[in-house]
């Protein structure tokens, strides 16, 4: 456990005595109350109550989310209600989406209501739409990657089937849920561009002038002059200007805040993939709702492997176009057996190296890369954090408890922030992710607090935002405090 002198002092004394010390603490003492409450939960063993650490999770105020997906955060009960809404069914075989005017036969569809009617189709719609019932029964499934990523495929028809209202319902869900769960920011994936240009001769021409940089540059130089030329470009940015403002107004008040990342799919052709950048690093320079840009899709794909050095020029390229705005990229999303070894070894040390993220997500295989010393020790030196997402590693990787690098990278010194990928997916939140982070590695209450503030210090928020959100989130911990110890007090007075 790290930090641990003063906690342990702590935990000692109140070990040898009855709990109900915290009774007699007094309010301005909180602060002690909760760590040594904390630890008495965590040091428990067999006989601690997970549930208890869990209430005590839940409480928690956990600041900002900052590796979120919005379509894979909305829960697959939402997407009903909204094909419901929009007068749309469910196909009975593959549970898609059917509306009015697809052709072919209604006779394999099911409304939302008979759907909901029927148990065995419901439970098949939710084990597709999202992660639900993966692991407790037995059933054919596909592999986890497959399964996860696979589900993305399903939300798209439906929430542009009535855009932008559905994307603004599913925000004001978001915050509601952000809210009753004590997270007071979200820093969200709303939605690609949506914009790209399909050229095979520059996919070719780009592929084989990878390491002659001066070939490189030019080829992107002349394709971007293609872009800035097409009015698509521009009507795709504007469209998602007005998508974000809408979904925006009335959200952020004086305990929430949101804000946007846009991104583009590693999975598309070098010439898509560009495009589709290039209007990612328009939408965030262009709003200050918009404050980052990200890479995502299964970083595992063929495209995304085979692609990978030359979309990290590709993002180079663009931050020096827009050295304003910051990036944060999904990189060693990979484990060993998912791709070939010597593919394990590189992925982080590019997006940081080469991209020059100024965040990493997931970054997973960092034990399997060939610079990993160098790599931690710059990410220690600049103070760049890794979004973790335990569960999302656990289910998509297989990568859980020590197999994971999390304690690589505190014992380096790197900053951390403990995120949710994409909870409607996972049917997870923060503070489960707490929950794991307390229960498999055994941190301090204090270390935990510091995991807390990151997400607000290591946001892509302007700085007069985190000033405001810091001392937001040091009122809630005051109070959440408070309330620990009145609630160990109360707890301990009842156990005389
Ligand atoms: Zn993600």
């Amino acid at each position: 456990m790290l930090q641990k002198s003063l906690c342990l002092m702590l935990f000692l004394w109140f070990s040898v005595l009855p709990f109900d010390s915290s009774a007699k603490a007094p309010a301005t003492n909180a602060c002690t109350v909760t760590k040594a409450y904390y630890d008495r939960l965590l040091s428990g063993g067999s006989k601690s109550s997970e549930a208890e650490l869990r209430l005590f999770m839940s409480l928690m105020p956990k600041g900002g989310d900052i590796h979120h997906h919005f379509s894979g955060a909305t829960y697959a009960e939402t997407y009903l209600d909204m094909i419901r809404k929009a007068g749309c069914w469910v196909n009975r075989n593959d549970y898609t989406v059917i509306c009015p005017e697809d052709t072919g036969s209604l006779k394999d569809t099911l409304s939302v209501d008979n759907l909901r009617k029927d148990n065995r189709a419901l439970a098949a719609f939710f084990s597709r739409w999202s992660d639900k019932d993966y692991f407790n029964h037995s059933h054919d499934t596909d592999p986890p990657d497959t399964q996860f990523f696979g589900t993305f495929a399903y939300f798209s028809k439906i929430l542009s089937r009535n855009y932008p209202a559905f994307y603004k319902e599913g925000i004001g869900i978001l915050k509601r849920r952000a809210k009753i769960e004590n997270v007071q920011y979200l820093e969200t994936m709303l939605v690609s561009s949506g914009y790209k240009k399909t050229d095979p001769a520059f996919d070719n021409a780009i592929r084989s002038a990878y390491g002659d940089e001066r070939k490189f540059r030019s080829c992107l130089d002349n394709f971007m002059v293609l872009i800035q030329k097409d009015p698509g470009a521009n009507d795709s940015v504007q469209r998602y200007r007005d998508l974000v403002n809408t979904c925006s107004e009335g959200v952020d008040d004086e305990t929430f805040t949101l804000r946007y990342q846009s991104y583009v799919s590693r999975t598309l052709s070098p010439s898509e993939f560009f495009s589709g950048l290039y209007a990612a690093f328009q939408e965030a320079s262009n709003s200050a709702l918009v404050v980052g840009v990200n890479v995502v899709s299964a970083e595992n794909n063929p495209v995304s492997m085979s692609d990978y050095r030359v979309q990290m020029q590709m993002f180079r390229y663009l931050k020096e176009k827009f050295p304003a705005v910051k990036t944060t990229m999904h990189a060693g999303e990979l484990t060993m057996g998912m791709v070939r070894p010597e593919e394990l070894a590189y992925h982080i040390t590019d997006a940081l190296f080469v991209a020059g993220a100024g965040r990493v997500g997931h970054g997973v295989d960092i034990a399997y890369e060939n610079n990993a010393p160098m790599v931690l020790d710059y990410l220690r030196q600049k103070q760049v954090p890794i979004e973790v997402c335990l569960t999302s590693n656990e289910f998509i990787l297989g990568v859980k408890g020590a197999a994971h690098p999390i304690d690589l990278y505190v014992r380096n010194g790197v900053p951390l922030v403990i995120a949710t990928d994409d909870p409607g997916v996972s049917r997870n939140n923060l503070a489960n992710e707490y929950l794991l982070l307390a229960t498999r590695y055994g941190y301090s209450y204090d270390f935990i607090k510091q995991v807390v503030g990151n997400s607000i210090r290591h946001s892509f928020m302007s700085d007069q935002d985190k000033v405001r959100n810091s001392r937001l989130l040091q009122r809630k911990f005051d109070e959440f405090e408070s309330r620990i110890a009145a609630f160990a007090a109360a707890r301990n007075t009842r156990m005389r």
